[in-house]
């Protein structure tokens, strides 16, 4: 059975950086399903698919083609005959658009499907909102990565400054409030702390630190299944 690591918790944590490089460290494959979404987002968005048409939405994989590589620690989708991670899955409208389409449930359900799948054949570092709780309930290690929304806001205004973009503080700190709580209040795999999951909050910890400090724990399980 491979190795699976799930990694959840809240927008702008921190858990894509330290899910990829905990990923490389470990040689295993670093799945991102927040990109997933976006990428449904994005369709949304670029066809002028109304958000209220459930059932359109959720056909989505099925009518644009939706497919998935994970390979040399990088995790893209092709949707639409276009390749992501795009930095336009990253503005405001997507970041708006998408926590309105993630709650579908037939939607999960695909979701769900294909992120078990990539699970059953390959080790992974994978992470999310609920892969702890729904997707890989018997997942080898659970890790809830969060931080204040005001680290959290910080965060992401300098990585997008970094990009070139310019956003107001502000209109980030009120996007990532907002989206906490719909994450966390939908009625179909809201955001919550599996029982059995690792909490690390990571105002005063570097990506590096919390890297180590994950590599260390679960190190000698791996060299001892590496060696079965
Ligand atoms: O992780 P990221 O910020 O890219 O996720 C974008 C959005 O996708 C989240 O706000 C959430 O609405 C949705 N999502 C989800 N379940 C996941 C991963 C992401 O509902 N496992």
């Amino acid at each position: 059975m491979p190795i699976s690591i799930a990694i959840d918790g809240p927008a702008g944590a921190g858990k894509s950086t330290v899910a990829k490089k905990l990923a490389k460290e470990l040689g295993f494959t670093y799945v991102n399903t927040g990109l997933m979404y976006r990428c449904i987002a994005y369709v949304c968005n670029k066809y002028e698919i109304d958000l209220n048409d459930k059932e359109r939405i959720a056909r989505i994989p099925e009518l644009f083609g939706f497919k998935y590589i994970a390979e040399n620690g990088n995790f893209s989708i092709i949707i639409a005959d276009k390749i992501f991670p795009t930095p336009e899955l990253y503005t405001p409208e997507i970041a708006s658009i998408v926590p309105k389409i993630s709650p579908i449930e037939p939607l999960r359900a695909f979701m769900r499907e294909t992120q078990r799948d990539i699970a059953s054949k390959h080790n992974i570092v994978m992470e999310g909102r609920d892969i702890g709780t729904v997707v890989l309930p018997n997942a080898t290690f659970k890790y809830f990565i969060t931080a204040s929304i005001k680290t959290r806001a910080q965060r992401r205004y300098e990585q997008l400054l970094d990009e070139g973009i310019y956003l107001n503080y502000e209109d980030i700190y009120k996007s990532i409030q907002q989206r906490d709580i719909l994450d966390q209040t939908r009625e179909h795999s809201p955001l919550i702390q599996a029982h059995d999951a690792v909490l690390i909050e990571t105002d005063n910890l570097s990506p590096d630190e919390i890297v180590t400090n994950i590599t260390d724990k679960i190190g000698m399980h791996i060299d001892n299944t590496r060696s079965l």
